[in-house]
């Protein structure tokens, strides 16, 4: 049995036999690990702050034969207004559910701790957490090589830097005026200039500047229209963590 000392994200967190819990901690060195909180009175007590969901915590782990378990832990950071606002929350648990996905199939990855770490600040920060999300996720898709050709026609490699720019969601890429669009007219997406510099912006700013873009309103609407099916597509599967938003009572509209 060994230890180790490791900053950890909590991703997830439900109840595992009886009274412990089951962690998903997102580790700058290990990748995702499932980590065991044992369900001792003390223990549990001592780490309940730094085993709530989305806290960064610094935890000391046993590790026997790849399972570990909470032996110690510390809060670093507990992003509280992420649990105080639905907004939040919601962009928060769409967020973690994809990097979810991405991080149990890939290797341990450095940058992905890296961009999880300043997309969940900003989504606590931000005034427009949920699209914060999406632009966090869109990222993590180019990061893992699901990147769209925004920067040439995806046919023929010639420029396509002129309104209306047409996207191609089968084909992966934006296409010039060049191209016949007759024969394919029901599959390509119309976007704006402003929606196509922002996505190129945010395919490749360093994480540090990543959210540091002004979006209008529109450029938002249609920016988050594209990121959700760029990410649904290329991950074959619905994400349904948003839908809260759209059910809550209007009485939350303000
Ligand atoms: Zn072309």
């Amino acid at each position: 049995m060994s230890t180790i000392t490791t900053k950890a994200f909590v991703m997830n967190s439900f109840p595992w036999k009886e009274r412990h819990r089951l962690l998903h901690l997102l580790t700058p060195g290990l990748g995702l690990i499932t980590v065991l909180a044992p369900a001792s009175e003390r223990l549990r007590s001592e780490i309940r702050g730094a085993t709530q969901l989305f806290s960064l915590s610094e935890f000391t782990l046993t590790e026997k034969q790849s399972r570990y378990a909470v032996r110690t832990a510390s809060v670093i950071e507990s992003f509280i207004a992420i649990a105080e606002d639905l907004d939040r929350l919601a962009a928060a648990s769409h967020a973690a559910e994809v990097f979810l996905d991405v991080a149990k199939h890939d290797e341990p990855n450095r940058e992905t701790f890296d961009l999880w770490a300043y997309s969940l600040y900003e989504i606590s920060v931000s005034p427009e957490p949920v699209f914060i999300s999406r632009m966090a996720a869109f990222r993590l898709m180019v990061d893992i090589g699901l990147k769209p050709c925004l920067e040439s026609c995806v046919r023929c490699g010639g420029t396509a830097d002129r309104e209306p720019f047409c996207f191609s969601f089968s084909e992966g890429g934006l296409l010039c005026g060049q191209e016949d669009f007759r024969k394919s007219q029901a599959e390509w997406t119309s976007l704006t200039a402003g929606t196509v510099a922002l996505l190129r912006y945010v395919a490749s700013a360093p994480y540090k500047r990543l959210f540091r873009f002004f979006a209008s309103p529109e450029i938002r609407s249609e920016a988050s229209g594209f990121a959700d099916r760029w990410l649904e597509e290329r991950m074959e599967k619905r994400y349904r963590r948003l839908a809260i938003l759209d059910q809550r009572p209007d009485i939350f509209f303000s």
